[in-house]
């Protein structure tokens, strides 16, 4: 008989928050572009006879996330020393939270869409969060040729570290929990989450057991893995690894495995250090963080609309299927101007879910703007479409259009006028064209007239190829009709 197997996944992630300055200090946070050792001063690189001063947004930004994830925010909490030595780390010492974090508790709802491969059906998996706290990054170290550079820049940095709960069942899973985690940083501003920068970073636990079973089994933490894909090959290769281990008969190992992205490999890197290692205290320069009621309350007035029930709302109240408002709600930024334009027609807004989904988002993507800088702004687009819907242009004119509204900045009426894009609904001038056609081709009105009745199609083809595409197609076929039958 042979045992089928589920995987046992938890997350936890660093998110470094975006704002201007570090946690404890003035220095400017982002450096990404700067050259090494730039940003820095003696707090964050730990001189001696100097006070860390906490800033106030990060922890803001860090209550705005737990907030949105329904977490238990702790009116008290404490930072933390975690010791350690490490070239990176002047101080000698990280602050963190240990056992009094930020806020503990709430969850992520994980839409999981259906699998082609194996065959099942789209679900919601809730994760849980086991905590949430704040800390500051370490710096970074470089190795060229025989030498090893530090770079400070980093330290300091504020990161917002989250642990799930081990709910996570495949690596499919665990990829689709980081895209929503990503969409709500984005979505609530707080950080630029993008993994390949290294401002979204991820450690995957991974234990295998038989399915149906409710244990806890011995799992491995694999590290450095910089991107959504290289998480989930990753997740992939140690659950098989460890699903053969255990068929052999042996026993999986608490080890600290490391992804080497270019072989596609997992290697171990150590075995597991305990906590107690880290010889924690509580910090003894911070006082303890405590948020007030009011604060908290006024954190929270910043919390928007959030990206899974702006979806469902958008369903119910645009009545545009899933598919088109999941897409719709991939960013804040996109779903204000789907919404906005959607008000502004008041029509059936299917029509500006299918020319955002096929046209606005592919210029914008090409354009590499964002909603709010293109030309094409929800009035000019309502205005386009109503244009289509009142026949004043056509599809194919429309699309024309839709690039010289962005490339001009004018409005779509304005545009109409001036490079003559109207539909031509005027009876006398496709009468004229009509008849100049006809005049034109004997031999096919000969054959028309003689049965060939599907030759029609071909008349109007020549009337909209003379009219370059802006004759009212209906009057056109009325017109060619009206004279070859008589
Ligand atoms: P550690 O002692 O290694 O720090 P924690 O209990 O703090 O372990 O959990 C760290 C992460 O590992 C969490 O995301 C948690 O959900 C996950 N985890 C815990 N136990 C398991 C397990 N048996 N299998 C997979 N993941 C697990
Ligand atoms: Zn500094
Ligand atoms: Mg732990």
């Amino acid at each position: 008989m042979t045992i089928a197997y589920e995987a046992v996944i938890g997350l936890e992630t660093h998110i470094q928050l975006n704002t201007l300055t570090k946690i404890f200090c003035s220095c400017k946070a982002d450096s990404w572009e700067d050259e090494p050792n730039t940003n820095i001063c003696p707090v964050c690189t730990g001189l001696p006879g100097v006070l860390p001063v906490l800033n106030e947004k990060v922890v803001e930004k860090a209550v705005l996330l737990a907030a949105a994830m329904q977490a238990n925010i702790q009116d008290l909490s404490f930072f933390d020393r975690k010791n350690y030595f490490y070239p990176d780390l002047p101080k000698g010492y990280q602050i963190s939270q240990y056992d009094h974090s930020l806020a503990t508790g709430g969850f992520l709802d994980v839409p999981v869409p259906a699998s082609s491969d194996t065959g099942s059906d789209a679900y919601v998996r809730q994760v849980r969060i086991h905590k949430l706290h704040i800390e500051e990054d370490a710096g970074k170290t470089k190795k060229e040729k025989d030498r090893r550079y530090v770079d400070f820049n980093r330290c300091g940095v504020p990161l917002v570290e989250m642990v799930t709960e081990p709910d996570l069942r495949s690596a499919e899973e665990a990829g689709q929990y980081l895209i929503r985690l990503r969409q709500l940083l984005r979505w609530l501003g707080i950080s630029e989450a993008d993994m390949e920068k290294g401002n979204l970073r991820c450690d995957a636990n991974v234990s295998i057991r038989e399915k149906g079973s409710t244990v806890l089994n011995t799992k491995t933490e694999i590290k450095n893995v910089n991107s959504i894909d290289a998480v989930k090959d990753a997740i992939r290769k140690e659950i098989e690894r460890q699903i053969k281990e255990v068929e052999k008969g042996n026993t999986i190992k608490p080890w600290t495995l490391d992804w080497d992205d270019n072989a596609g490999v997992l290697r171990m890197m150590r075995s597991k250090e305990t906590e107690a290692d880290y010889r924690y205290f509580h910090e003894p320069d911070l006082l303890p963080l405590v948020i007030s009621p009011a604060w908290q309350a006024r954190i929270l007035e910043g919390l928007p609309e959030l990206p899974l029930a702006r979806r469902k709302r958008f369903m119910e109240e645009f009545k545009i299927p899933e598919y088109d408002a999941d897409i719709l709600t991939t960013e804040r930024d996109l779903a204000d101007y789907f919404e906005e334009t959607a008000r502004l027609y008041g029509g059936d807004a299917k029509k500006i879910s299918n020319w955002l989904m096929n046209d606005v988002l592919r210029m914008r993507n090409d354009l590499g703007k964002s909603m709010q800088e293109l030309n094409l702004t929800p009035a000019y687009l309502t205005e386009l479409v109503k244009l289509t819907d009142d026949g004043k242009i056509n599809s194919t004119i429309a699309k024309h259009l839709l690039q010289k509204v962005q490339e001009s900045g004018k409005a779509p009426y304005t545009l109409v006028e001036e490079l003559g894009l109207a539909v031509v609904s005027d009876d006398g001038a496709i009468r004229s064209v009509c008849e100049k056609i006809i005049a034109a081709n004997p031999a096919e009105v000969q054959s028309y007239r003689d049965g060939k009745q599907s030759l029609m199609g071909w008349f109007v083809g020549q009337v909209m190829r003379e009219m370059r595409g802006k004759a009212d197609p209906q009057i056109t076929q009325r017109v060619l009709k009206e004279i070859l039958d008589k």
